[in-house]
Order: structure tokens, then sequence, then C-alpha cells
């Protein structure tokens, strides 16, 4: 494949296996959490480099799966997106994605379109998490109801909330099975993470999980309206 990640684990003298790395592009509105979001990943955010050429951030985050190790270059920008789209180089082979959005700022929701358009645009037939976050502010805005963008694209959605940790994990489980092509892949342990800032209630974490399960078998709407 075409990014090899520089981590060889020396076996032995004669072997040396190199990890399998994917990019992946991180997008959505400026103050959605982005860059929380990936600096939890503690050797990530140790490793990172800075690519000054076009200013941005790629951390690689190790995940251990029954079926090897797996790396994510994840690129995040340097706070670019705030003032219209990415460049392209930005996107090029781009092999997976994350489009992030705030649960607390419908805006930041209706601008989802916008990044996927951006993305597939480059990357045309990549597996893609579409991302809720803050769902610990309890004063959430976009329900699982209003959430129906990634049942039109195929996109999988999941709730997370970066300075608790909820769901960490669950868009690169996601990611990695579609890349492996191998659905019976698990996470075998648990990457260190950044100690979570602020706690989410289990109860209510649980009720939005139902009102998402709910939601998906619910009719689409036809127009492009999602509020
Ligand atoms: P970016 O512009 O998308 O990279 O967003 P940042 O990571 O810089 O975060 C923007 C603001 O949102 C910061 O003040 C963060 O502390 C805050 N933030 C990020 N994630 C969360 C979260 O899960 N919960 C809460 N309550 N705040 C968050
Ligand atoms: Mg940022």
């Amino acid at each position: 494949m075409a990014y090899v990640s520089r981590h060889i684990h020396s076996t032995n003298n004669m072997t040396e296996q190199t990890t399998p790395t994917f990019k992946l592009v991180l997008v959505g509105d400026g103050g959605t959490g982005k860059t929380t979001f990936v600096k939890r990943h503690l050797t990530g955010e140790f490793e990172k480099k800075y690519v000054a050429t076009l200013g941005v951030e790629v951390h690689p985050l190790q995940f251990h799966t029954n079926l090897g190790p797996i790396i994510f270059n994840v690129w995040d920008t340097a706070g670019q997106e705030k003032f219209g789209g990415l460049r392209d180089g930005y996107y090029i082979q781009g092999q997976c994605a994350i489009i992030m959005f705030d649960v607390t700022a419908r805006v930041t929701y209706k601008n989802v379109p916008n990044w996927h358009r951006d993305l597939v645009r480059v990357c045309e037939n990549i597996p893609i998490v579409l991302c809720g976050n803050k769902v610990d502010i309890k004063d959430r805005k976009v329900k699982a109801k209003n959430i129906v963008f990634h049942r039109k694209k195929n996109l999988q959605y999941y709730d997370i909330s970066a300075k608790s940790n909820y769901n960490f994990e669950k868009p690169f489980l996601w990611l990695a099975r579609k890349l492996a092509g191998a659905n019976n892949l698990e996470f075998v342990a648990s990457p260190a993470l950044a100690p979570p800032e602020v706690t989410v209630d289990a109860q209510l974490m649980q009720q939005y999980q139902t009102e998402l399960d709910a939601a998906q078998n619910t009719q689409l709407p036809d127009d492009d309206d999602d509020f």
C-alpha cells in the first residue's frame, strides 16, 4: 500500500514487518473538537509530525487488533478550516475520513454536506465516519432525529465526547474493519488516552443510543432540509 509506516517491528535479524498504515483525513468546522479528539491518543500526540508546507499536524494513532497492529495517520489542520475550504493537498491520498460536527452548534451540522462534498471530490470512494462531538454538554441541540446525512451517503455515525473519551475508539474500529475488509476485526487492547476532563452520564448516553437506533428505522425525509 502507498503509506507504510516508519514503525518497523524487528521480530529477529532476518524478518521485518511493517504495520499497515492509512491516511485519515479529519474535517469539520472550526471549534467542533477535532484537535481535542486527536490529541486524546497519547502516543499519537507524542509522535506527531508538523508538515509545514501544508500547515498540518499528522498524528500516528496505533491500535492493536486481533489481526495485528494498524496505524491511522490522522491529519489535523492548524485551524485553516475557519477561513474556508482546505487545500487539495490536505485530502490527496486520503484513505479514510472522519467528518466532525458539534451537537451543541446546529450550524456545524448544516455544514457537514459541504465538508463531505469537498472530501469526496478528491477521495472518491473511501470509508467515512460522521461524528457528533460534545455529547457531554447537557444542552444538546442536534438530536438523534436530526442526524440523517450519514444515511443518505452510507456513512457510519457515532455520538462522541472527546473530553470524556466517550466512544473514542468507535470510529477507528469501524474504519479499520472497512479498510481490512474484515468485519471480525476487534481491538484487543485499549490505547493510552488522556484522562477524561469531563464525565458523561451513562444513563443519558444509553438514552441517546436508543434514540439513534430508533432514528435509523424511520423513513428519510425526501427533501434536503435536515431540520
Ligand atoms: P477544532 O477547531 O475542531 O480543532 O476544535 P478544538 O479541538 O480546538 O476544540 C474547540 C473547543 O471545544 C475547545 O474549547 C475544546 O476544549 C472544546 N471541546 C472539544 N471537544 C469537546 C468535548 O467533547 N466536550 C466539550 N464540552 N468541549 C469540547
Ligand atoms: Mg483544530
